[in-house]
């Protein structure tokens, strides 16, 4: 027997209303290279349905893709809920990426418009006669400037387009699970791999996470999301805040932390979220000067494992809540929260600071298991270690257009490829991770990519890269290299750099080249990476 519900679809059009209609007068403020920049949900709403009409008369069709290019900020966000509200697809590209991989996604993607940030249009400059599929440039530069001058081909101004449309746009109904946003995960060897948002996953997810047991982001809340924008839909916070009709502040590109730090201080900023990187620094920043950050009252932290020490330090001297929190691109993203249940709160102080520094439990719309190497479930004993599964309505069912699908999307379940163990209260705890990469500083790094770099050089008989724990970045990569023993010197060290160059960006460039006789294998003859992560896990690195 079926439900007399409404089939009411669930897609992003509502939550961009909802902020309009009753919160019309809060403001979204973002700091530019001209100081602050502050609006209302009004101007808001207005400028999206301006946006939206723009994107017709540039002849972006439905379920086009969408390519942004930017910082967080209130243009970026309009881009959130203009594009897909209007039906078509926003791809945020990370702009971090090596230029080689940007320009895969993108022809991938087959990304039809791109809008850029007016500070970063020269890394489109130098891949632009690779991109296929991009007609038109639309650049966000300073109000009231010109344009500024570059080679990119068929360029128009963000805000001329929006002056010269109407506000007034009649937002398609449309279907839950058309498209809506699109983002690439890194977190792999080759090539990115694309993930496909619907509208009904960020609704679903959004719904899930607003609430006490997911983020527990409240209306009153003044909401700085600081992670980019361009990862991960910004963990949903955006889509979270506006729905609630939260006050938002946008960093920008300016994220050091005498930046954060005074954001926080003059905008009353009561929540914002991020890699554990950017609240060490602060931390560390606020240390020493005197800044009142005192209107903060929770984060998740997440991206990496968030060390004990953070989470107890912003508890005890700032009286901020720390809630550890793990996710992935393909689950829009998030997975689990640590937050403490009721009767944890009774436990002595040891025991909860353990609970709350591990990943967590499940958030609602999402179901867990580990599995060991034979695919049976392990027992949830905090000691047995399997790989973390997953499923549930926000979660990726295969990669966009890609055959790499098949190994990851098994009987229904997404295999994450970290390893965890999960206790009788249901908190995982990630152990290890069975993909050979390096995360440094939410951003990722391929060790087999490096290693075959440095294995084209004609005297490198072996190379193998591991993570090694980093204060700062939480891992940073360190490369061990078997010479040839036939030459009489190690190649050069410069050489060897200025080849990875040639592919890597600099921030992925391990901090170290060690020459060493012969590198462990296993009993299959692979780089034994569990064994030379446990032996070079003190190494100082020089950074
Ligand atoms: P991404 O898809 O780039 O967001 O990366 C997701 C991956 O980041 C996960 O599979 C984990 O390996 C890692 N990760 C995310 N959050 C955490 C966390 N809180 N602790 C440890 N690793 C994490």
């Amino acid at each position: 027997m079926q439900g007399l519900i409404m089939d009411y679809q669930l897609t992003l059009r509502p939550l961009m209303e909802r902020a309009y209609r009753l919160f019309g007068s809060k403001e979204i403020v973002t700091r530019t290279s001209n100081g602050l920049h502050r609006y209302t949900y009004s101007e808001f709403y207005e400028r999206c349905g301006r946006l939206a009409n723009g994107l017709s008369s540039l002849g972006v069709k439905d379920g086009d893709r969408v390519g942004t290019f930017a910082w967080n900020g209130y243009r970026h966000l309009e881009l959130y809920f203009g594009v897909p509200c209007s039906g078509h697809v926003i791809h945020t590209l990370n702009i971090r990426l090596p230029e080689d991989q940007l320009a895969y996604i993108i022809n991938h993607a087959e990304d039809r418009v791109i809008f850029v940030d007016s500070s970063l249009l020269s890394v489109l400059e130098r891949i632009a006669d690779r991109l296929t599929s991009v007609s038109n440039y639309v650049v966000m530069h300073t109000p009231g400037e010109s344009l500024p001058d570059t080679s990119l081909p068929n360029i128009v101004s963000y805000e001329e387009v929006l002056e010269r449309e109407d506000p007034d746009y009649a937002w398609p109904d449309m279907d839950e699970r058309e498209a809506a946003a699109m983002c690439y995960t890194s977190g792999t060897t080759g090539k990115p791999k694309g993930v496909l948002y619907s509208h009904r996953a960020i609704y679903l997810h959004t719904l899930s996470s607003i609430g006490t047991s997911g983020l527990a982001i409240e209306e009153q809340d003044v909401v700085m999301p600081l992670v980019p924008m361009f990862h991960v839909l910004s963990w949903g916070i955006p889509y979270a805040a506006t729905w609630l009709g939260c006050t938002q502040v946008y960093a920008g590109s300016f994220m050091q932390p005498r930046d954060i730090a005074e954001l926080i201080q003059d905008e009353k900023v009561t929540y914002t979220g991020g890699v554990p990187t950017i609240w060490i620094e602060l931390l560390n920043f606020l240390r020493n000067e005197n800044y009142d950050i005192s209107s903060l009252r929770r984060m998740p932290v997440g991206g990496s494992a968030a060390p004990r020490s953070l989470i107890e330090a912003y508890a005890e001297e700032l009286d901020v809540e720390i809630v550890h929190a793990w996710g992935m691109t393909e689950m829009s993203p998030l997975g689990t929260l640590s937050y403490l249940k009721s009767y944890m709160h009774d436990w002595p102080q040891e025991e909860q600071l353990s609970a709350r520094s591990k990943q967590g439990v499940a958030c609602l719309n999402v179901e867990l298991r580990a599995v060991d190497e034979h695919g049976i479930e392990v027992p949830w004993d905090g000691t047995s270690p399997g790989e973390l599964q997953v499923r549930g309505s926000s979660v990726a069912s295969e990669y966009y257009r890609d055959e790499r699908s098949l190994d990851s999307f098994i009987d229904g379940w997404f295999r994450t490829g970290d390893v965890v163990t999960i206790d009788s209260e249901g908190y995982i705890q990630i152990v290890d991770r069975s993909r050979d990469l390096v995360k440094s500083g939410g951003e990722w790094i391929s060790t087999v990519d490096l290693e075959n770099a440095l294995m084209a050089h004609e005297d490198v008989i072996e190379a193998s890269v591991i993570a090694v724990p980093h204060l700062k970045w939480q891992e940073r990569p360190l490369a061990l290299v078997v010479s040839n023993p036939n030459t009489e010197m190690h190649p050069d060290k410069a050489v060897l750099y200025s080849l990875l160059r040639q592919s890597f960006e600099k921030w992925q460039l391990p901090d170290e080249i060690l020459f060493v006789d012969n590198i462990p294998k296993t009993s299959v003859g692979k780089f034994d990476k569990k064994l030379l992560r446990e032996q070079y896990k003190d190494f100082k690195l020089r950074t």
